[in-house]
């Protein structure tokens, strides 16, 4: 195969099953050097910004290991700066739904709009998730952030905590 293949528009059919296995990671990775910086004393938002520069120290690395590596080119960096720019533009629409008043619709981990049957459970930071994203992240108790080393997560189904408007305006 002599494509290039940055074609970032994959065929749905690989869209989505790389969406199943990359969403667990994206924002889980991203939050756990976050933390582990803020951990060892750096300011929180020095440490937001760093991880950020480290995950694109990663993602040169990686284009490198698939390109010079794997198929033995250089990678097409004006591909990659253009999917740069579409991140940004994905990334304030992403945390402008975070934002809207307390109500996320959708999981901040996996982007995934929240179905009323889906079993959620709460981040300490992101707050509402699917419980299958946040499978693995340390479970702590919200209120005064300790860690509960035998703690099992709390879990809800979506449309428990979150009732659609309609129900809402009923007045039950
Ligand atoms: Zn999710």
């Amino acid at each position: 195969m002599t494509v290039p293949s940055e074609t970032f528009d994959l065929p749905p059919e690989l869209r989505a099953r790389a969406n199943e296995i990359t969403g667990k990671y994206r924002m889980a990775l991203a939050m756990q050097m976050a933390e582990e910086l803020v951990d060892a004393g750096v300011p929180m938002n020095l440490s937001f910004q760093i991880t950020v520069g480290e995950l694109a120290v990663s993602a040169a690395r990686v284009a490198m290991m698939a390109c010079v590596g794997l198929e033995k080119r250089e990678p097409r960096r004006d591909l990659w700066m253009k999917r740069a720019e579409e991140n940004f533009e994905e990334a304030r629409e992403w945390f402008a739904n975070l934002q809207t008043d307390g109500r996320i619709d959708r999981c901040p981990i996996c982007a995934e709009p929240f179905k009323t049957d889906d079993i959620c459970a709460t981040d300490i930071e992101l707050m509402t998730c699917h419980a299958a994203c946040l499978e693995g992240s340390p479970v702590v108790d919200l209120d005064s952030g300790e860690p509960l080393p035998e703690g099992e997560m709390h879990t809800y189904r979506y449309g428990d905590e979150n009732p659609a408007p309609e129900t809402r305006e009923a007045g039950r």
